[in-house]
């Protein structure tokens, strides 16, 4: 399998409802995500991200295109391509009534796992939930009902684990524990998609990444070559307290950060970083220690994503 997931051609327009018009969420997605891979679907709010994921899930219907899962296709294999994929969705939906276990033993039940290929205990050790076990869900915390949502996307042991906005307004405990499970999982072999809004997070975890804006693919690239894709790079100098400045080359723009220090940006296509050293050094400006930033996801995504 080389690729987990492929989508052609996918639109979905949201029917009209009562004064709210008609919405075209997605135009004609292409995507490909290979498997093995922990890949990133970013984009701003109400880009469409959880149509796509809803709709690879199964929970809404497409208007048009073609969803592969693992090899099947949705429309002509609907129950393999299922079985192949477990989602995490954005939203906190819960039966109030049912404890842990049995919202697992549940939802593998709506898979069709055999009791014997149950692994409710495990799924609670590894979310952390065995204290909870067998406490009733609303007496749950936030953050236990999102490890709860991420054991009940695994009770059928999917080939690709989809997580929507897994660390959105989560405490960074719960983000540490859900990220060390989703890079054990993705090393024992298991295709992970997120979407998050914290850039810096899709940055450290994914290999590839997906950017989408107003329902189409405006980039989707190895992480790596992304980041390198913007022009632009930052020289942070200490220079001891506060200086005036020279006229600094062409390009190149100067900030003071709130630590004091001089930043400057510059274009390194067009500007070199010596060249900038030279005109300070020039002006007797004292330069006690150099740093250089890359451009950052955030910079990409800016620029990606204006309108
Ligand atoms: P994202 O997850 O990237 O924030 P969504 O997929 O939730 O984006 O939404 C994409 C667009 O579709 C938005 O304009 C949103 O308002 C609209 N939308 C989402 N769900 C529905 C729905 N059930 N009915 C009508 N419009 C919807
Ligand atoms: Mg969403």
């Amino acid at each position: 399998m080389s690729d987990a997931i492929r989508i052609q051609g996918l639109s979905k327009t949201y029917a009209a409802q009562g004064p709210a018009p008609a919405k075209e969420a997605l135009k004609g997605i292409d995507l490909d995500i290979p498997a093995g891979s922990i890949f990133g679907l970013l984009g701003p709010n109400g880009a469409g991200k959880s149509t796509m994921i809803n709709i690879l899930a199964g929970l809404v219907n497409k208007t048009a295109g073609r969803v592969t899962i693992w090899g099947f296709d949705q429309d002509v294999n609907p129950r393999q391509s299922r079985a192949a994929i477990g989602v995490m969705p954005q939203e906190l939906n819960m039966d109030p009534f049912f404890t842990p276990r049995a919202s697992l033993e549940v939802q593998a039940g709506l898979y069709g796992v055999p009791k014997a290929e149950r692994w409710t205990d495990e799924l609670l050790a590894l979310v952390g939930l065995t204290d909870q076990a067998n406490a009733y869900a609303r007496s749950l915390s936030g953050g236990m009902k999102r490890r709860l949502l991420l054991a009940k996307a695994l009770v059928h042991r999917p080939h690709i684990l989809v997580l929507d906005e897994p660390t959105a307004g989560v405490d960074i405990t719960l983000r540490e524990m859900l990220w060390k499970n989703v890079r054990r999982l993705n090393e024992q072999g298991m295709t992970i998609i997120l979407t998050t809004h914290y850039l810096e997070e899709a940055e450290q975890m994914c290999d590839e990444i997906a950017i989408i804006n107003h329902g189409q693919v405006v980039v989707r690239q190895d992480t790596q070559t992304l980041l390198s894709r913007t022009d632009g790079k930052t020289m942070v100098l200490d220079t001891g307290g506060p200086v005036t400045l020279p006229p600094l080359p062409p390009g190149a723009r100067s900030e003071i950060r709130p630590d004091g220090r001089l930043a400057i940006s510059y274009p390194p296509s067009r500007l070199r970083a010596d060249q900038i050293l030279d005109v300070l050094r020039g002006a007797g400006v004292p330069i006690l220690d150099v740093a250089t930033e890359q451009a950052d996801l955030e910079d990409v995504f800016v620029e990606l994503t204006r309108d």
